[in-house]
């Protein structure tokens, strides 16, 4: 397995100008987007080769390799269990690889753990600022623990706090502290050593939509300031379409697919996708709506509607039309859209992201108190 996987090349746009953002307004696309143009003989500042991780007899991570340029914004997506969390963790240096290789800016975590950690920034899933200090406090014990230089440190903390929109709160208690505001320290506290790389373990899951808005906005800002490559895993699909370069999807531990998002909608299968809700269907209908010229995929997400992708857009409504009327079946709503990445992920995974997204709320950590970094 390896970069070129899925590599189409042909690049489609959908014509995205603007966007729902995720509190419901809609907002042009370049306002939130990180995205900057990487060139394609741009570095990898991370590198992995072959990498596998055995727990036992059971392959949580299953020869996986691929490199992120200098940069970049590397989206990491797959189901609950696809070994997104272990893939970090062995890349972070966090535990031990079983086989294959991993190179952070041309340290390898293996042979030179030190040297890999000072280059990278980690913020894991779980919650880990220390309640009972203060925001400042929090930021202080990590610059410290870096090594950062007296001089510079107040410097680099006053810097990240106005970036992340909590120097009014310095010198607040963490416990009082909202989850989204929890975060945003969390990432600046990532980022007081100035690391090249900063890998991020669903920085925005189990946040609300007004935060997660504002996590991805500072990390807008502080890649504007910084010449910093992120690696990112994400369960919000609309995230990762408008902000990775490249997205790489893993499941049962392999990846299955690995290019920008507009190129890997461009591998589905039918080019429209025609969200459609009838009433009082005869049992066959599923069936018979996958005949319909141009249908590649009919998913009957509930009761009612129905996903339809096909390669003939206007065909496939006017027939969607036609069958109701002949068939008695009331059509009580239908919109068109383009390929979306959600319908990537079901391509390549078999499994609807929506499934995916309860099992992962149902999952959230609870913020523990006295947790210390
Ligand atoms: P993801 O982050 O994609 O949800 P993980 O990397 O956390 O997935 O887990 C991948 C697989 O490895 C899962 O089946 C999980 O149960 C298993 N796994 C993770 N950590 C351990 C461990 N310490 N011991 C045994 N199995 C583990």
């Amino acid at each position: 397995m390896n970069e070129n996987v899925n590599k189409s090349g042909t690049g489609k746009t959908n014509g995205d100008a603007a966007r729902m953002a995720t509190n419901g307004a809609i907002v042009p696309a370049s306002e939130l987007s990180l995205r900057s143009a990487i060139a394609v003989d741009a570095p990898n500042t991370i590198e992995v080769e072959h990498i596998v991780k055995k727990y036992g007899d059971f392959t949580a991570v299953n020869d996986v390799s691929f490199g992120v340029k200098e940069g970049e914004i590397f989206g990491l997506l797959g189901p609950n269990g696809a070994g997104k969390s272990t893939l970090i963790r062995m890349m972070t240096t966090l535990i031990p690889i079983t086989s294959g290789f991993a190179r952070i800016a041309g340290h390898d975590v293996t042979k030179e753990p030190d040297a890999a950690r000072r280059m990278m920034g980690v913020i894991p899933q779980a919650l880990t600022s220390d309640l009972d200090l203060t925001v400042e406090g929090n930021m202080v014990i990590y610059a410290k623990l870096y090594d950062v230089p007296a001089k510079r440190r107040k410097e680099a903390i006053d810097e990240l706090l106005e970036t992340v929109d909590l120097t009014k709160w310095r010198d607040a208690q963490t416990k009082t502290l909202s989850g989204g505001m929890r975060r945003r320290l969390e990432i600046a506290r990532g980022l007081v050593h100035s690391p090249k790389i900063f890998f991020l373990d669903e920085p925005t899951t189990g946040l609300d939509p007004v935060s997660r808005v504002a996590v991805w906005e500072m990390l807008t800002a502080i890649k504007a300031k910084r010449k910093l490559t992120v690696l990112i895993t994400t369960h919000y699909m609309d995230e990762a379409d408008r902000l990775c370069n490249r997205i790489a999807i893993v499941d049962h531990g392999k990846l299955v697919a690995l290019d920008t998002p507009e190129a890997l909608k461009a591998t589905v299968p039918g080019s429209t996708v025609i969200e459609v809700q009838f009433e009082n269907m005869p049992p066959d209908w599923e069936e018979r709506l996958q005949h319909l010229p141009g249908v590649t995929s009919v998913q009957n997400e509930s009761a009612g509607m129905y996903r339809v992708l096909t390669t003939n857009g206007s065909g496939t409504t006017t027939d969607l039309v036609e069958i109701a009327v002949v068939s008695k079946v009331t059509l009580k709503t239908l919109t068109v859209q383009n390929t979306t990445l959600d319908d990537v992920f079901v391509y390549y995974t078999g499994r609807q992201l929506r499934d995916e997204l309860v099992k992962a709320h149902a999952f959230v950590m609870p913020p523990r108190p006295g947790m210390n970094p």
